[in-house]
């Protein structure tokens, strides 16, 4: 087996042993990707020089004799929307295309604590803004499986990278969905954390009240790892919660006996593709032959989910992207005055779906329309939270396909937004509600497509989702490069 196409915690036996350099590791990481990238096209930008550093200076610590951390010397990359100090950042889009942030964000700064070899910054959705990495304003990433079909979004390239053997793991951001689509459509594993479990602080803000960073890995053993690394409260984000971190490793024990599963009816229904459906029943089958309880439960609201987030995340999209404006952040078009340089600016640089949910969010907060579109949306956001609690009150956890269908092919659905949106319908709720989820891989259709389902917990109870996961994936685990 190639070193590439290992998990994090494998190779950091082989480091430990002395069996390979952090050197050696990374070089073989970048012959992978320079196979392979020109394909796939994951990355924004590439840190060569980071990440050779980052490897000597781990291997000087081992032959030092000094033990190192789960994460060290493992080849990572970085959503390109997390800010990288004196690493170009550009949420993939034009109006950010040189801007160098002065400062790290808190989750890649914990992260950095591990040094872990920084390999680059990967592509997405403008912004965010996506479930295909379509709307990146370069290029677009390909799904690794099939280069004709999009590998999900908005964090398409790390989850790329992950699938395709260019990177170890990856972090990503998940506002209403972008890591556990992109995770579910690349065959790889991505949670999402309760929302204000890790610091927002230096993630360029696309939806603040949804907004999460995350790990995307290859198996549960390196989410709960790099979970590990980014989790915890920061005073640079007054959302981040000041609950206590548990080790997320102690979570990784095999055992679901009595575990209660909810399957929401709601959540399998006219739509789905039937293989899609198949599979993540045929899961919901493997837990309980491991001795977990299923119910049916219902999330009535769920329907509503998807008005409520189109009006809830462009809201927030249109008051955060205010700033640029051509003066204080980004690239300037100048103009015949200063209002024209903004018009300018704005109108030719952000990309059309971008300006899209700048008009909605804009219109949805109008002074005529705020309670009609964004004060009901806020309400409704209320009952599907309720929803949750609600259905808690009776199950641990809740088990529900990740999207209604594998990886569609690119171009399929760019020219119909409304159907693009459609795709979110069972990871929005999550983020409404501000619950954690994980997508793990159950399966492949005829095509040799991944498919994936989501465990989502309550609030604060990553616990239980990871034990749950990784029960479920030594018994059905199917990665593959
Ligand atoms: N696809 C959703 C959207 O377009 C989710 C994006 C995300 O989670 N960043 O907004």
């Amino acid at each position: 087996m190639n070193l590439y196409e290992k998990t994090a915690h494998e190779l950091h036996e082989l480091l430990t042993k002395k069996e390979i350099s952090a050197v050696e590791l990374t070089e073989n990481i970048f012959s992978r990707i320079d196979e392979k990238e020109s394909e796939i096209g994951a990355y924004i930008t590439l840190t060569r020089d980071v990440a050779e550093k980052s490897a000597r200076s781990v291997d000087e610590k081992i032959s030092r004799g000094e033990k190192i951390l789960p994460l060290e010397g493992i080849p990572c990359a970085i959503k390109d929307n997390i800010c990288t100090k004196g690493i170009k950042t550009t949420c993939a889009s034009k109006i950010l295309a040189n801007f160098v942030p002065p400062y790290d964000a808190t989750a890649y700064k914990k992260l950095s604590a591990q040094n872990p070899v920084v390999l680059g910054k990967t592509n997405l959705d403008e912004f965010a803004m996506g479930g295909s990495t379509e709307n990146s304003g370069f290029h677009v990433t390909k799904n690794p499986h099939d280069t004709t079909r999009v590998p999900g979004g908005s964090s398409g390239g790390s989850a790329a990278a992950v699938a395709s053997g260019e990177a170890i793991f990856s972090l990503g951001s998940d506002t209403g969905g972008s890591i556990r689509q992109p995770a579910s459509f690349c065959g790889v594993v991505g949670l999402k954390p309760t929302y204000g479990r890790v610091s927002r602080y230096g993630l360029v803000a696309y939806a603040s009240s949804l907004d999460q960073i995350g790990p995307i890995t290859r198996d549960v053993t390196d989410c709960a790892n790099v979970l590990n690394a980014i989790a915890g409260h920061d005073e640079m984000d007054s959302t981040s919660t000041p609950a206590n971190v548990p080790d997320f490793t102690k979570s990784l024990v095999a055992d679901v006996k009595g575990l209660k599963i909810g399957l929401p009816k709601e959540y399998f229904v006219k739509g789905i593709d039937a293989e899609v459906e198949k599979s993540v029943r045929d899961a919901a089958k493997v837990f309980e032959n491991l001795g977990a309880e299923i119910f049916e439960i219902s999330l009535p609201h769920t329907e509503f989910a998807i008005s409520t987030y189109y009006l809830i995340a462009p809201a927030e999209a249109a008051t955060n992207l205010e700033r640029y404006d051509g003066v204080s952040y980004g690239e300037r078009i100048d103009g015949a005055d200063v209002v024209d340089m903004m018009k300018n600016t704005r109108s030719k640089l952000f990309g059309e779906e971008v300006k899209r949910r700048i008009m909605i969010g804009n219109y949805a907060l109008s002074a005529g329309y705020y309670d009609a579109y964004y004060l009901k949306a806020l309400k409704v956001r209320t009952l599907i939270q309720k929803d949750f609690v609600d259905a808690f009150k009776n199950v641990d956890v809740i088990l529900a396909p990740t999207a209604p269908t594998a990886a569609f092919k690119i171009g399929e659905m760019i020219s119909n937004p409304l159907k693009m949106y459609l795709q979110d319908v069972f990871t929005v709720p999550l983020n409404l509600a501000g619950l954690p989820g994980i997508s793990l891989p159950c399966g492949w259709t005829k095509n040799n497509l991944p498919i994936g389902f989501q465990l989502i917990g309550k609030a604060l109870d990553e616990e239980t989702i990871l034990r749950a996961a990784f029960t479920y994936e030594l018994q059905a685990s199917s990665f593959k490069l």
